[in-house]
């Protein structure tokens, strides 16, 4: 067995700022999801009329919508960060401010950050439907040390 921890390749963009958040999210993504699950019409499970972006239900389960509809301006990465952004700021509640910062995330990774991203996301669209459940767990340790 090796001494040397092997580092894993983590692409940045140079920016420390945008590189911290990140990493929090590829950290959040790896660790603290239960799933992470696409639906090609996701419907609130609190009012099936309502068709949603994106969902964090129960504990830390994602859910993102890649209906044509919404691909364009909402691609799937950037409702990732949205929805990881609620994990890592619990106390970030008002949505336009979660808004306005995923809109920034998304601009300013790298191409390369996005892609990496997601590969997270499952290509697979699910049968299932998110289930109305409430937030149940936030975990503790976050953000976590870099
Ligand atoms: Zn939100």
């Amino acid at each position: 067995m090796s001494h040397k921890q092997r580092r894993r390749y983590f692409p940045a963009s140079g920016d420390n700022n945008m590189d911290w958040d990140f990493r929090q999210i590829v950290h959040i993504v790896e660790n603290v999801v239960a799933f992470i699950k696409t639906k090609e019409v996701l419907r609130d499970p609190k009012d099936r009329r309502k068709i949603l972006f994106g969902l964090l239900s129960g504990d830390n389960e994602i859910w993102i919508s890649v209906t044509k509809k919404h691909r364009q301006r909402f691609p799937a990465v950037r409702i990732l960060i949205h929805e990881a952004m609620h994990i890592l700021y619990p106390r970030f509640v008002r949505e336009r401010d979660l808004d306005r910062k995923e809109a920034i995330l998304y601009k300013r990774f790298t191409e390369e950050q996005r892609a990496f991203l997601r590969n997270h996301v499952p290509k697979r669209t699910s049968v299932r439907e998110p289930e109305d459940k409430e937030l149940t767990y936030y975990p503790k340790g976050l953000p976590f040390a870099l």
